[in-house]
């Protein structure tokens, strides 16, 4: 059976990827599944644990950092957040692709560990817009938001390993282009591993 890929799936808070994963799985659920994280912040409410994370103390973090259990973990708004590699292993040991829903230094990470991970950006249609959104939220202020354009823009500066920006614009269109990129990455293949494949031979 051919095994799956790592796909990581980063973007500026706010811009939407989460609603983007979500509808890729529904629309495409035998495409790749997602993986949950262990994080130390506290759940949000109507977040689940076992679901939307593994919610652990910093201490059982400790833990799990010293047994090698985590692909890459990252320090993020004084929380620590962690890719569990069992969680990985599982979905690629059943032939399917892994999205990884994770920040930009974590997407690194992984491209050290795992050199053919596709990583993927996903891009509000302008910067502007993003704005629009966070301040739709309605829960931050003028102040706050010149600080997160200040934090997208030297996010940014850390895009070199990904390979792949998707334009979140239209919803639907976003969904289709990431399908594409992991369609297209399924096919890759080394000519010298088909011509043994086919023929038999090296
Ligand atoms: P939130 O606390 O809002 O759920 O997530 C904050 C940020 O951490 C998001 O950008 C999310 O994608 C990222 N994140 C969630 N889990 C992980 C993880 O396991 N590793 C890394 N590097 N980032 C993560």
């Amino acid at each position: 059976m051919k095994r799956g890929k790592v796909f990581v799936i980063s973007g500026p808070s706010g811009v939407g990827k989460g609603t983007l994963c979500a509808e890729l799985m529904r629309r495409y659920p035998e495409l790749a599944a997602t993986t949950v994280s262990v994080t130390t912040r506290a759940p949000r409410p109507g977040e689940v644990d076992g679901v939307h994370y593994y919610f652990r103390t910093e201490a059982q973090f400790d833990e799990m950092l010293a047994a090698e259990m985590f692909l890459e973990t990252v320090n993020k708004f004084t929380h620590r957040y962690g890719t569990l590699l069992s969680e990985v292993e599982k979905v690629l040991d059943a032939g399917k692709n892994v999205i990884l829903e994770i920040e930009m230094l974590g997407g690194a990470n992984v491209k050290k560990r795992i050199s053919d991970a596709v990583l993927i950006f996903i891009l509000p249609p302008t910067l502007a817009a993003l704005t629009d959104r966070i301040v739709g939220r309605g829960s931050e202020t003028e102040a706050q938001i010149r600080l997160r354009q200040a934090q997208v823009e030297e996010e940014f500066d850390q895009a070199d390993p990904y390979e792949y920006f998707v334009v979140n614009d239209d919803l639907a269109e976003a969904v289709e282009n990431v399908r594409a990129i992991i369609v297209a990455e399924g096919l890759k293949a080394d000519g010298k591993d088909v011509k043994k494949n086919y023929f038999g031979r090296n």
